[in-house]
C-alpha cells in the first residue's frame, strides 16, 4: 500500500508531527515507524520534563518562539488529554559575583523575549526556599513539569483516532527516495509514501546517510547522569533550582528537578557517552565509539571544550565532586541523598568544524524532510516544531 505520509521515530517530535500532519489533512494515510517496543522511549523518555519557558533563547530567535509557543500548547495539550503537569516555577540562583552578572544578563533577555521574570534578593529566596542559599535569583513563574512519556502516550492515541497507524518494533533498514515516492525498508517488510519525515533522535545522522544525503554533522551521545533524593528528602524544594547558566555552555550545570510523580532528581551532568543508545553507566558499543571517533569534528569539540569535558567526567566518576555542584545551592545535601537514577542520552549535533550545532537543524529534499537536531528544550517545542514540519511537509504536492 502506498501511504501519504510515513514518519520515522516514535519520539515526541515524530508523533507530534503525524498528529499534525493528520489534523491537517484529514483523511490521509500515515504510518509511522518506530523501531522500540513502545513509543518515547529514548530521550524523550529520559528528559528531566520540565515545560521550560525559554528564558535563555536570543529574543526573537526561532528557538525562543518556538519554545514559548510550545510552552502554552503542551499545557493545553495536557489538559485536553488528562495529563498530570504542575505549573511549580524555576528559581534560577547566583552564588557569586560573575553568576550576579550573568544573571543580570539573562534578566534584560527575559524582558526582551515578554517572558515574567521576578529578580529575587537573597533573602526573597530563602523565604521561598529555605534550603536554597544564593545571593540573588531570578524567578520564572511559568516554568512546569510533566512526564513526556505521557504525553507521547497520548499522542499515539490521539493519532490512532485520526486513522493513523503505529507499527512498533519495526527498525528502518532503508530510504530509497524516487521522482513519485518514497520506498522504506525494515527487516519485516517495506512500506512507500508520497511524503517521508525523519524524527530519528539520536539515530538521526545515520537514517540521513542511509537515504543517501550528504551531511555535514555527525551525532556525537552525550549522557545526562541523574542521581535522585530519598523519598523524605523530596520537599527540600518547592520550585526548580537551577544554577545560572554560563552563556558559552548554557547545557551544563546540574539542577534539583521536582518530578510530576513527586520525586525530586538532581542532574543532568553532560559526559561524552560510549553507546548512543546504553543507559547503564558501563554501556559501550563499539560501532556508536567508531563513528564519532572517525569524525574530524569530534576532536575538535574535544578539544575546544577540554577543560569542561575533563570536569564533568571527574565528577561522573567521583561522587564528591558532583555533589559540591550542587552543595553551592543546596548545602543541605550530603553524598547519602545522592541514590541512583537512569541517566539519559543527548543526541548532540556536531558540525565538521567542531561546532556544537545548538539550532534545529533540517534536510530537506523533494519528497522527505529529515530532523537533523532536535535538541533541548525541543520536548516543550515539540507542538510547535510539528507544525512548522507538517507546513514543509505539505508546500509541495
Ligand atoms: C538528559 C536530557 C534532559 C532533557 N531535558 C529536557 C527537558 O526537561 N525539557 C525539554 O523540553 N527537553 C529536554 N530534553 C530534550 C528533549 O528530550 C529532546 O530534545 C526530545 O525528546 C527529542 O525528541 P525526538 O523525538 O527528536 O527524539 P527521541 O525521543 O530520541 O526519539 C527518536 C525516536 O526515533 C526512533 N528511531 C531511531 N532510529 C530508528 C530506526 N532506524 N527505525 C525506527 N525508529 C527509529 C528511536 O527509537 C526513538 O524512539 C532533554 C534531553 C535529555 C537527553
Amino acid at each position: 500500500m502506498k501511504y501519504d505520509y510515513c514518519v520515522i521515530g516514535g519520539g515526541i517530535v515524530g508523533l507530534a508531527t503525524a498528529m499534525r500532519l493528520l489534523e491537517e489533512r484529514p483523511g490521509s494515510s500515515l504510518v509511522l515507524l518506530e523501531k522500540e517496543a513502545a513509543v518515547g522511549r529514548h530521550q524523550t523518555g529520559h528528559n528531566s520534563g520540565v515545560i521550560h519557558a525559554g528564558i535563555y533563547y536570543p529574543p526573537g530567535s526561532l528557538k525562543a518562539e518556538l519554545c514559548r509557543e510550545g510552552a502554552a500548547a503542551t499545557k493545553a495539550f495536557c489538559a485536553e488529554n488528562g495529563i498530570r503537569f504542575e505549573t511549580c516555577g524555576k528559581l534560577l540562583v547566583a552564588t557569586s559575583d560573575l553568576e550576579m552578572q550573568r544573571m543580570d544578563a539573562l534578566y534584560e533577555r527575559s524582558k526582551q523575549n515578554t517572558i515574567e521574570v521576578h529578580r529575587l534578593g537573597a533573602d526573597e529566596l530563602k523565604e521561598r526556599e529555605p534550603n536554597i542559599r544564593g545571593r540573588g535569583a531570578l524567578f520564572v513563574p511559568a516554568t512546569g513539569i510533566v512526564s513526556y512519556a505521557e504525553v507521547c502516550e497520548a499522542m499515539g492515541r490521539r493519532i490512532a483516532a485520526l486513522g493513523g497507524e503505529i507499527r512498533l518494533s519495526t527498525r528502518v533498514t532503508g530510504i530509497r527516495e524516487a521522482p513519485d515516492a518514497v520506498t522504506i525498508g525494515s527487516e519485516g517488510g517495506s512500506w512507500q509514501a508520497r511524503k517521508l519525515v525523519v524524527c530519528g533522535g539520536l539515530q538521526s545522522d545515520r537514517l540521513a546517510l542511509l537515504a543517501g544525503l550528504s551531511i555535514e554533522h555527525r551525532i556525537v551521545p552525550f549522557r545526562g547522569e541523574y542521581y535522585r533524593l530519598p523519598a523524605d528528602r523530596n520537599d527540600i524544594v518547592h520550585h526548580l533550582i537551577y544554577p545560572v547558566p554560563d552563556p558559552a555552555l548554557p547545557f551544563l550545570g546540574v539542577h534539583l528537578t521536582r518530578m510530576i510523580d513527586g520525586s525530586v532528581t538532581v542532574g543532568p551532568n553532560a559526559v561524552i557517552g560510549f553507546a548512543r543508545e546504553g543507559y547503564p553507566r558501563l554501556s559501550v558499543n563499539l560501532s556508536d565509539m567508531a563513528d564519532y571517533a572517525l569524525f574530524p569534528g569530534f576532536w575538535k569539540t574535544v578539544f575546544a571544550n577540554r577543560k569542561s569535558a575533563v570536569t564533568e567526567l571527574r565528577n561522573s566518576l567521583w561522587k564528591p565532586g558532583y555533589l559540591a555542584q550542587c552543595r553551592k545551592y543546596c548545602p543541605g545535601l550530603g553524598l547519602a541523598d545522592l541514590l541512583p537514577h537512569e541517566a539519559g542520552i543527548r543526541a548532540q549535533a556536531v558540525g565538521r568544524d567542531g561546532a556544537l550545532i545548538h539550532d534545529f537543524l533540517f534536510v530537506q529534499t523533494e519528497r522527505m524532510l529529515h530532523v537533523c537536531n532536535a535538541p533541548s528544550p525541543a520536548a516543550t517545542s515539540a507542538i510547535p516544531i510539528a507544525r512548522m514540519i507538517a507546513r514543509r511537509t505539505m508546500e509541495t504536492p
